[in-house]
């Protein structure tokens, strides 16, 4: 005879559920109220601080064979992990792009777990939601009907999904069921420009092109791609044997914010029979305001644009969007028949769409959730305001900057990124690395903000990516004092020149 596991007994069986849920009610409410408590007074705290070794000790233990009450790993939650995040929702983080999340993102979030939906289609309302979410996007684009879309974990997902797309639409034959080593296979080639993130080639790596496919076109100053070498390369590769496949724009580059001309990439796409992609991971969203929507002309023209809700549109993570001009097309790239998987004519299969048919997941969690909330509460006039603030003040932070004396901008100021360096004069441009590396190290130790580090033309350099709803004026202010008085005080004590 088998033995029943501990706890078992005939007619009980044991489940997750609270045998309390009383006390469950307590703990939970308790934790919501300390989540508030923690928004609330997040610009008390400092942006960033490292970790305590105990912390990371107590987070290295073996399996726990035995549980214990909820309220004790509560208070280990609090002790070890609550106090050391990335620090994103800070109104001082500009590090990378990091989005700040929004309160009402909490509770959603609740309630999305909550409901537990598996958003693989079917008939239920958590579909429909996303669909709608879909719809609003449709139309804030400026997308025909006819598009289609669904949303993802991030930018990295939405571009791999666009490209799966375009490698379907554009190979000239079933590339799905022969695979890229058929002889009816070209030699495809995908164009963007040096700055556009590594997400791409990750992408061109993972559909089977290799990375060598892709060819990175130079920038201007501006570090928009450079039109004049992206037609030359096109032309080279097409005489050397090469069938140019996509072009990749950016709507908001990774380093600087710059926009390329998108609507003179649309215009070499439709000339070359190829696919227009957009990444606008952040910088896609500024479409939607009237007032920036001149900076992404052309942005319609896209056959399908990524973007990211958990950047500029200030969603909680993970969160991401593509968006395809003809949801033929995405349904082209995905769609599967499963035998388990065939809608009837009623009951729970007898949904409006099936989500697995037009992206890579098949389960999927209830993602549209936050942003619905968000927008509902919220309105589209208050996100196009914000978006015009944060370019503000990324506007204000390069004035700043301009005006200091001892600090410079690096790129011209993109959308809303800052890209700059402390730079007294005097020093060598290995100097000058070496002290801006110490210097961004010591502004984040410190806990006086989280700026990150790229590197442009060669040089070490500073750059502030403003995609945060509680960032005030005198938050950039604070940043270029500090940059200003840090720099000078390593300046004086030296040492850091390698
Ligand atoms: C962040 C970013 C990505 C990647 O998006 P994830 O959401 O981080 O996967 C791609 N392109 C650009 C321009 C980005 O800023």
């Amino acid at each position: 005879m088998t033995k029943a596991p501990s706890g078992t007994k005939p007619g009980l069986e044991i489940t997750l559920d609270p045998e309390d849920w009383a006390a469950f009610r307590r703990f939970a409410h308790d934790a919501l109220d300390r989540s508030i408590d923690y928004i609330e007074g997040v610009r008390g705290r400092p942006p960033w601080q490292p970790m305590p070794k105990a912390a990371m000790e107590a987070l290295s233990t073996p399996v726990p064979q035995d549980g214990k009450p909820v309220e004790e790993v509560f208070g280990e939650f609090q002790q070890n992990i609550f106090p050391y995040p990335l620090g994103n929702i800070h109104p001082r983080h500009w590090g990378w792009v990091n989005g700040s999340g929004t309160p009402e993102g909490i509770v959603a979030e609740m309630l999305a777990a909550t409901m537990n939906s598996n958003l693989t289609g079917h008939d239920q309302a958590p579909v429909w939601v996303e669909m709608q979410v879909i719809g609003w996007f449709r139309e804030l684009f400026d997308f025909p009907s006819r598009a289609g879309g669904i949303l993802v974990s991030g930018g990295t997902m939405a571009n791999l999904t666009a490209l799966q797309t375009a490698r379907t639409a554009k190979a000239g034959f079933d590339v799905r069921s022969e695979g890229l080593s058929s002889n009816k296979a070209g030699r495809y080639t995908i164009y963007g420009s040096t700055e556009t993130h590594y997400c791409i080639t990750k992408s061109v790596d993972l559909l089977g092109f290799g990375k060598k496919a892709y060819r990175a076109i130079p920038v201007c100053d501006d570090f928009t791609i450079d039109l004049k070498a992206l037609k030359k390369q096109i032309v080279a590769d097409k005489t050397a044997g090469f069938t140019p496949m996509v072009i990749v724009g950016n709507a908001g580059t990774v380093n600087t914010g710059a926009v390329d001309p998108l609507e003179e990439l649309a215009e070499i796409a439709r000339a070359h029979n190829m696919w227009f992609h957009v990444d606008g991971a952040f910088g896609a969203v500024a479409y939607f305001s009237d007032k920036l929507r001149p900076r992404l002309k052309g942005l319609p023209l896209a056959d399908s644009i990524a973007f990211d809700l958990h950047k500029w549109l200030y969603q909680p993570y993970g969160l991401g969007c593509v968006l395809v001009k003809s949801a033929q097309a995405l349904s082209d790239a995905f769609s599967f028949e499963a035998n388990y998987f065939r809608p009837l004519a009623g009951g729970v299969s007898n949904g409006p769409m099936t989500f697995n048919d037009i992206g890579i997941e098949h389960s999927r969690r209830f993602r549209a959730l936050a942003f619905w909330f968000s927008m509902k509460t919220q309105g589209l006039e208050k996100f196009k305001a914000l978006f015009e603030q944060n370019v503000a003040q990324a506007a204000y932070l390069g004035s700043l900057i301009e005006g200091s004396g001892s600090l410079e901008l690096l790129a011209p100021v993109g959308l809303n990124v800052v890209a700059f360096r402390y730079n007294p004069g005097g020093l060598s441009e290995n100097d000058l690395d070496n002290l801006n590396r110490l210097l961004l190290i010591e502004i984040q130790n410190r806990g006086i903000a989280v700026p990150s580090a790229t590197t442009l033309d060669g040089r070490f350099c500073l750059r502030a990516a403003i995609v945060n709803h509680r960032s005030r004026r005198e938050d950039f202010e604070v940043l270029a004092q500090a940059l200003k008085e840090i720099g000078d005080e390593l300046k004086k004590k030296g040492g850091w020149a390698a």
